[in-house]
C-alpha cells in the first residue's frame, strides 16, 4: 500500500522564492569587481533572478541546454544559480584556475551555449575564444560604465535585465532534471563533468542545514570563501537562503588582510574554505592582534585541515568544523558539528577528534574495502579504500561511458580514491589519496599524518609529503616544506619534533626546502606537480 501524501518535485527555486518569504531582511553583500561593496535581499535578489530568467529564455535558453559561468563569488553569480536552472538549463560553473587547454575541453565537452563571465577572465576568454564554439554568446557581468573594450562582442549584464518582468512564473519540472554540472579538476585525464540535478541539490541542501544548521543562527553572517566556480561553493548558495543567513562574497580578493577586513566589517559569524585560505587569514589575525568581530565558527574541507590550525582557531574561541568531500557528491559528505561527548572531553582530546574528517551526513554512507573489495569493520584500525552511496552521489560522469562504467562498483557504491578508517563512533579519518600514499618495505605511511607533524614545527609554515623510488624499500618519504621564517632546522631536529607521533621507519629520509608549494586549480597542493619538479631527485 502507498501512502497518501502530495508528491511535488523539489525545485531549486523553491529555495529562493522561500527566502524571500521567510527571511526578507536577509542579504547578499557582494564585494564587487567593480570596487564596492553591494547589498541586496532575498526578495530583490528574487525580483532580478526573475529579470534573468526572462532574458535567458529570450536568448533561447531551453530545457538542458548548458549555460557556463567564469566568475568569483558574487550575487551576480548566485542570480545565474537560480535563474538558469529555474528556466531549466545547466549552471556550468567553469574554475577559471584551469589551463588553457581545460578550459578549451569543458566548454566544448559541455556544449555551452552562452557565457556569463567577470570582467576579470574577459582576456581569458579573449585569448581561447577561437577553440570555442563559434557560436557562443558571451555576457560580461557587469553594468554599462565598467564594460571593458573587448573583441568577444560581449552583451552587459545589467543590461540584460534592464526592462524585464520582475515576477516569473517558475515551472514544475520533473526533480531529476539536470540543473548543474561541475568538472572535477582531473590531475590525470581529461575533467569529468558531474551533473546534478534539482532533486540532488535540494536534498543535499537540506541533508546540510539539518547537521550544521545549529552552527549557523539565522541572520547571522556566512562567507563562503570556497568558491561559486568549485561545486557550487559547497552548496552554502542552496542552505543559506534556506536558513535566513546574509551570504558575505568574498569577490576576487582572498588573501588574509581582505578576507579579515570584509569579515570584521560585515561581522561575520562563520567562514568556510580550504586551509590554504585560512593560513592567509591567520597570519593576519596574528598580526591584528584579534580575530574579525563575530567570528566564531569556520568550516575547514578539500584537503586535510593540519592540526595546529584547528588548535589556533579553536584557542581564539573559533569553533572549527573539519569536514570531507568530493566534487562527486555535491560536495559534502562528512560534517566536523562535534557530538556533545567530544565536546566535553579535555581541550588536546577534543582537538584529536577535530582532525579527523568527521561523521557522515544523513543520506550519505560510507564503506571501506581492502583491495578485493571485502568489507572492512569500522573499528578505527582497518584501513581501506573509501566508497559512498547517497542521493547526492554521482551515478556517473556527464557524456563519458568509459569513467562512468569505472566509478561505481557492484553494489552502486562510488569509489572516492581516499584511503581512511573509520571508528566505532563514526569518526572518518582520511590517510591519504589513494595515489599519494607512500608504500616502504610493503608498509603503508600517511603522507597527510606526516604533513600533520611536521606543520606543528614553528619554523615550518607549510609542507608536502612524497614518495620517492628507493632501490631496497620501494619508496620513502620525502618532505616538501615552506619555512615560516630564516630558520632552517635540521633533519634530525624535524624528526626529533615528528617523532613521538611516528615509529623511526616512518620519518621522512630528506627535507627539502622550497619557497612555496604548487597549487592545483581548487587550492590544494599539487602532488603531481612537486613529483615531477623532483622527478631527477636522489634520496640522501
Ligand atoms: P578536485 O576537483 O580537486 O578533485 P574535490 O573537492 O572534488 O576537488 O576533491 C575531493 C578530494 O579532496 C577528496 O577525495 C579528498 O581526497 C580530498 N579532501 C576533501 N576534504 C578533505 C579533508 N577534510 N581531509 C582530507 N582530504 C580531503
Amino acid at each position: 500500500m502507498l501512502g497518501m501524501m502530495m508528491h511535488r518535485p523539489l525545485m531549486i527555486s523553491d529555495i529562493l522564492t522561500y527566502a524571500a518569504e521567510a527571511h526578507p531582511k536577509a542579504e547578499i553583500v557582494s564585494a564587487r569587481t567593480e570596487g564596492d561593496i553591494h547589498r541586496q535581499t532575498y526578495p530583490e535578489t528574487l525580483a532580478r533572478v526573475s529579470q534573468l530568467a526572462h532574458a535567458l529564455q529570450g536568448h533561447g535558453v531551453r530545457l538542458g541546454d548548458r549555460v557556463a559561468t567564469l566568475a568569483w563569488n558574487g550575487y551576480r553569480h548566485v542570480e545565474l544559480y537560480y535563474a538558469i536552472s529555474g528556466v531549466g538549463g545547466v549552471c556550468h560553473t567553469i574554475n577559471p584556475r584551469l589551463s588553457a587547454e581545460q578550459l578549451i575541453y569543458i566548454v566544448n565537452h559541455a556544449e555551452d551555449k552562452l557565457l556569463f563571465t567577470d570582467t576579470t577572465f574577459v582576456p581569458v576568454l579573449e585569448a581561447v575564444k577561437d577553440e570555442l564554439p563559434k557560436d557562443m554568446v558571451y555576457v560580461i557581468m557587469t553594468d554599462r560604465d565598467h564594460m571593458p573594450e573587448n573583441s568577444l562582442n560581449a552583451l552587459c549584464y545589467e543590461e540584460l535585465l534592464t526592462g524585464q518582468p520582475e515576477s516569473f512564473d517558475w515551472p514544475l519540472l520533473d526533480e531529476n532534471t539536470a540543473s548543474g554540472l561541475c568538472y572535477t579538476s582531473g590531475t590525470t585525464g581529461h575533467p569529468k563533468g558531474a551533473l546534478y540535478s534539482h532533486r540532488s541539490t535540494v536534498l543535499h541542501a537540506l541533508l546540510v542545514t539539518s547537521v550544521m544548521g545549529c552552527t549557523l543562527p539565522e541572520g547571522s553572517g556566512v562567507l563562503p570563501v570556497v568558491p561559486l566556480f568549485h561545486v557550487n561553493a559547497w552548496g552554502l548558495p542552496y542552505t543559506a537562503p534556506i536558513l535566513g543567513l546574509n551570504m558575505v562574497m568574498p569577490g576576487p580578493a582572498l588573501d588574509g588582510p581582505s578576507l579579515y577586513k570584509l569579515m570584521n566589517d560585515e561581522k561575520v559569524h562563520s567562514a568556510w574554505g580550504v586551509p590554504t585560505v585560512w593560513m592567509g587569514l591567520l597570519a593576519e589575525i596574528e598580526a591584528q592582534g584579534k580575530k574579525p568581530e563575530g567570528f566564531a565558527d569556520v568550516v575547514v574541507g578539500g584537503s586535510a585541515a593540519p592540526r595546529s590550525m584547528i588548535e589556533a582557531f579553536e584557542k581564539m574561541g573559533v569553533e572549527v568544523g573539519h569536514a570531507w568531500g568530493m566534487t562527486e557528491m555535491s560536495p559534502i559528505g562528512t560534517h566536523g558539528v562535534m557530538p556533545t561527548w567530544v565536546k566535553e572531553l579535555p581541550f588536546d582530546q577534543m582537538i584529536d577528534k577535530k582532525a579527523l574528517q568527521g561523521r557522515r551526513v544523513f543520506g550519505v554512507e560510507l564503506k571501506i574495502v581492502d583491495d578485493h573489495g571485502n568489507r572492512q569493520p569500522h573499528d578505527g584500525k582497518a584501513i581501506g579504500e573509501l566508497y559512498v552511496r547517497g542521493n547526492t552521489i554521482v551515478g556517473g560522469y556527464f557524456n563519458n561511458a568509459e569513467a562512468s562504467e569505472k566509478a561505481i562498483d557492484s553494489e552502486g557504491w562510488f569509489g572516492t580514491g581516499d584511503i581512511a578508517s573509520i571508528d566505532p563512533s563514526g569518526f572518518l579519518s582520511i590517510q591519504d589519496r589513494s595515489k599519494d600514499l607512500i608504500k616502504s618495505g610493503g608498509e603503508w605511511i600517511s603522507s597527510i599524518d606526516l604533513e600533520n607533524a611536521a606543520m606543528s614545527h614553528p619554523a615550518i609554515a607549510n609542507c608536502a609529503a612524497i614518495a620517492m623510488p628507493h632501490p631496497k624499500w620501494d619508496e620513502r618519504p620525502v618532505l616538501i616544506a615552506v619555512p615560516s621564517g630564516d630558520e632552517r632546522p635540521s633533519l634530525a631536529d624535524i624528526h626529533e619534533h615528528m617523532s613521538e607521533h611516528f615509529a623511526k621507519w616512518q620519518l621522512p629520509d630528506d627535507v627539502i626546502w622550497v619557497e612555496a608549494l604548487p597549487m592545483t586549480a581548487t587550492g590544494k597542493t599539487s602532488k603531481l606537480t612537486l613529483r615531477q619538479q623532483f622527478a631527477d631527485y636522489k634520496l640522501p
